[in-house]
């Protein structure tokens, strides 16, 4: 196959968000199209007319975006392409490769239950494909699967080997009515249709690749190749869901960076060279070949890990854009150090407001208010003194400071800094747990503690 001719797609059904595991077979796709020289398509699978939304399709193609994963050409619609799937039905009923099945619910489920009985596979051989009966429109359409003893197998790009009985398969259904296909049908028809040369997919539709090999079949169509993908599992490995946390893409759209999310997707099916690494990089490195063939964990603390990192690369201006926070260019960087997901850039809310505390939060150790009062009021002369605040400036001030209030304490020279830097800490982040005191002073500038540190003196 000449690597112009690679073509692959994803397809998925807006009747929800963009799932996370749908993002991440989007993302193989879109890093094996580009890796190949090839091409990736969006198709939506709207067939289902009852839970399929414009609202949900267009949150799956802002998801898209917002990942990055850009696709080739116009979106394809599956509820535009009715009259070619009709064709395609016709032919195949004309055919006899194809029949109308006039079973009724209960007798369907009689058999379903006398299977489950027998321990059998759930299938449906019906006895209508060779009667004139199948013949007449009406029921349900079901491919005449034919010998029930052929083995249909492919070469999965990932897996290897797959083969199924075709007897456990039964007549399946294709179609409710002519212009009503069911999804295996009409995604075997978009997917000849637009020559796809690749069929990238989650594991779960492994059962419905011999399925969909036999309608190839039955319409004299090539059979594109298969991949499937190992699904990502929760930390008990059982499926990824909801009582796990975010399931949809946009989801985590507050908090996380998409240069992350794709980077985390990316390693959960395969192993590239290190954690961290762009598109293009990802790009280079991807073999299909080369995925993983199990499950991988969704691991949240490495994914915020993987945020965090991505995060402290922001310049001040795109934080701030994507925050929405009014905070200085300087204080930024104390911010995206210390972040691992974008929405707790609240708490550090003392960098662009001044912060509110109890008093008794001042004290030092076993302090006094008195002490913490003095304390500040030496601080307060120090940085008055100052012509502006720099860390090693106001750093020396403070330490020599330390050095005279912790005289009263000769074996313990840490109580001289104590007291005149957890007050500090304190009155400018209003917290017990900060950045550097000093570091919080020169990105606050010295007219803000000067207002703050006074503020603190008159309510003690
Ligand atoms: N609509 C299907 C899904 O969202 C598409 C599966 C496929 O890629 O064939 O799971």
């Amino acid at each position: 196959m000449d690597n112009k001719d690679i073509r692959v797609r994803i397809a998925p059904s807006p009747t929800g968000f963009l799932h996370i595991g749908t993002g991440q077979s989007a993302l193989y796709n879109w890093l094996f199209a580009k890796k190949m020289g090839g091409k990736f398509y969006l198709r939506i699978e709207d067939t289902d007319r009852e839970r399929s939304t414009k609202e949900y399709e267009e949150s799956i193609l802002g998801a898209l975006c917002w990942l990055g994963l850009d696709w080739c050409g116009e979106v394809i619609h599956q509820s535009e392409r009715i009259q070619l799937y009709r064709t395609a039905l016709e032919k195949l009923l004309s055919e006899g490769k194809a029949f109308y099945c006039h079973h009724s619910q209960e007798e369907l489920e009689a058999e379903r239950q006398r299977q489950e009985f027998e321990k059998q596979p759930p299938r449906h051989e019906c006895n209508h494909k060779d009667l004139p009966l199948g013949k007449e429109g009406g029921g349900i359409i079901r491919l005449n699967v034919g010998d029930s003893t052929q083995v249909i197998s492919f070469e999965d790009q990932i897996k290897g080997h797959i083969e199924f009985k075709a007897g456990l398969l039964g007549d399946f259904s294709i179609a409710r009515s002519v212009s009503d296909p069911l999804y295996n049908f009409a995604a075997v028809i978009d997917d000849a249709e637009m020559e796809i040369s690749h069929v990238i997919r989650g594991e779960d539709h492994i059962s419905n690749t011999p399925k969909q090999i036999l309608v190839y079949e039955a319409l004299g169509l090539p059979v594109p190749l298969f991949a499937h993908l190992p699904l990502i599992l929760a930390p008990d490995k059982s499926k990824l869901s909801k009582r796990h946390g975010a399931m949809a893409v946009v989801d985590y759209k507050k908090d996380y960076l998409p240069d992350a999310i794709v980077n985390f997707l990316g390693g959960l099916g395969y192993t590239f060279s290190k954690d961290l690494l762009s598109r293009e990089e990802m790009i280079q490195e991807f073999e299909l070949s080369k995925v993983h063939k199990s499950g991988a964990i969704f691991d949240t603390k490495k994914l915020n890990w993987i945020n965090s990192q991505y995060i402290r690369r922001l310049t001040p201006s795109e934080f701030k854009n994507l925050t929405g926070l009014n905070v200085s260019d300087l204080a930024v960087p104390l911010i995206t150090e210390r972040l691992e997901k974008l929405s707790d850039a609240q708490e550090f809310s003392y960098l662009w407001e001044a912060p509110v505390y109890e008093k008794e939060l001042l004290k030092w150790k076993d302090s006094s208010l008195e002490d913490v009062k003095d304390s500040l009021t030496k601080t307060l002369v120090v940085v008055e003194e100052l012509e502006t605040i720099t860390d090693e400036s106001l750093r020396n001030k403070l330490e020599l400071l330390s050095v005279d209030t912790g005289k009263a304490s000769p074996n313990n020279r840490s109580v001289g800094r104590g007291v005149v830097f957890w007050p500090l800490r304190v009155v400018l982040s209003g917290r017990e747990k900060s950045p550097d005191p000093v570091q919080l002073a020169v990105v606050l500038g010295k007219d803000e503690v000067i207002k703050r540190v006074k503020e603190a003196i008159g309510k003690i």
